[in-house]
């Protein structure tokens, strides 16, 4: 029951396919499609999952309010801004595949364009594109360290970082979750002792952290990671997924949120795949460290190149987002994720919940702990046209187990206060109201 089929583009609204018995459907209104609706009051009464489609299997289709993709800034669906005029005319102009890695025939003017954009607007030298987010991390990190070298990871840091440090051969030691307390003592211990064995002195020490902890909703203690890399003299490698375009008065990220100066983090990873509505990852850093990775990156040597028609999308997102369209469109989407994220994680709170991580975070865990509410709260969830992502063990430990909100700038105020409504109903339900304990 965790991960539905579904039926249409995820946006602020997305269709979930219910697997449900013949008699079930019997019992449901079955519309057509959204096109056969008579008038707005009918269109409305389906947004608000209330009604059920039924799709080409016979499985019915229920409209639900999205809290579960990571479309912060709502450009994967938001078919009225210049974002998808512009990518629907590149259609005529650019392929949609290259068919061809960037250091053969796949490097089009596009793609040097969007590596542009991304070094001017977080103050980088360069920037190299690449056509995965789980790739940028699995396949740069393995290029910038290897033997000799000692990679430094928060213990919570993505998969596809973990993928990156294992496959480089580095050594790797792991600091408590944005402990820069522990990543010191790690640290210095590190410079102390050296290389096991030999105690001759690392190569390289790397430091990689993420802007905002994807399963917390908390954003990285930056500050002090550079400080304490700047005082041992390690790089820092900062994954942006989560957080470039959706934090900071800019939209450009945890170092702008942090007032930490990029010039100070050696590497600066994000991906394209969320705030942008688009696909692929980057890199952002030195001129010297760009044109090495070109070379030595297997993302960037082997793999087919981003697709010409998703880095206009992104190039495009970048133009909103910059205030480069003309329009005020970016910075209002930019204060409507904050909005939203504020007023939903206040909400919350008030219902009694135990939410988890940061105000102006547009992701917010909600604590269910006891691993059998997780197939209870999402059913009744998906029951009431909510869709929502929960989270179990292996993602997080057995006994953390939680319902992970996602909200975008796409959502209105109603979307919200309809799906908070459900949320409050089904606290009781699945009893979510307790002082922190693992059984409530
Ligand atoms: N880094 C982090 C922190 C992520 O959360 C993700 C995926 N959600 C990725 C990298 C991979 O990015 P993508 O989905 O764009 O491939």
């Amino acid at each position: 029951c965790f991960n539905r089929p579904i039926a249409s583009n995820p946006g602020a609204h997305i269709d979930v396919v219910e697997r449900c018995s013949y008699d079930q459907q019997k019992s449901m209104k079955v519309l057509g499609s959204l096109d056969n609706l008579d008038n707005d009051a009918q269109r409305q009464e389906y947004r608000q999952g209330e009604y059920f489609v039924e799709s080409e299997n016979g499985s019915a289709v229920r409209r639900c309010v999205n809290l579960g993709s990571y479309n912060y800034l709502g450009f994967a669906d938001d078919w009225q801004v210049s974002c998808a005029k512009e990518v629907k005319a590149s259609l005529d102009d650019l392929a949609v595949s290259t068919s061809s890695c960037r250091n053969e025939y796949g490097t089009s003017s596009i793609h040097r364009q969007v590596e542009k954009t991304v070094a001017r607007f977080l103050g980088k030298e360069d920037a190299l594109v690449l056509n995965m987010g789980f790739n940028t991390n699995a396949t740069t990190i393995p290029a910038l360290v290897g033997r000799g070298d000692l990679i430094i990871s928060d213990e919570l840091n993505h998969t596809s970082i973990v993928n990156g440090a294992r496959a480089s051969g580095a050594a790797i030691r792991i600091f408590r979750h944005n402990d820069t307390s522990n990543l010191e003592v790690i640290l210095r211990d590190a410079i102390i002792k050296g290389r096991p064995r030999t105690r001759r002195p690392w190569n390289k020490i790397l430091v990689v952290v993420e802007g905002i902890y994807s399963m917390e909703g908390e954003y990285c203690d930056l500050r002090n990671v550079v400080r304490v890399c700047k005082k041992y003299g390690a790089y820092v490698y900062l994954d942006e997924a989560h957080s470039i375009g959706a934090m900071g008065p800019t939209g450009r990220g945890c170092a702008e949120y942090t007032g930490v100066d990029t010039a100070d983090i050696d590497i600066m990873m994000g991906t394209f795949t969320k705030s942008f509505g688009g696909m692929g990852g980057y890199i952002a850093a030195s001129k010297e460290t760009i044109a090495f990775l070109r070379q030595r990156c297997a993302g960037s040597v082997y793999h087919n190149s981003l697709s010409p028609v998703v880095c206009q999308q992104v190039l495009t997102s970048f133009k909103v987002i910059m205030g480069e369209d003309g329009t005020t469109i970016g910075k209002q989407k930019l204060q409507a994720l904050r909005d939203n994220s504020n007023y939903c994680r206040m909400r919350l709170q008030e219902m009694g919940l135990q939410v988890l991580g940061h105000y102006d975070s547009p992701i917010m865990p909600v604590m269910l702990y006891n691993p059998c509410k997780i197939s209870a709260f999402s059913r009744e969830c998906l029951k009431r046209g909510v869709a929502v992502v929960v989270v179990g063990f292996p993602a997080v430990p057995i006994l953390m187990s939680r319902a992970r909100f996602c909200i975008s700038a796409g959502h209105t105020r109603e979307d919200l206060d309809r799906a908070l409504k459900e949320i409050d109903e089904i606290a009781d339900i699945c009893n979510l109201r307790y002082a922190r304990s693992m059984f409530g």
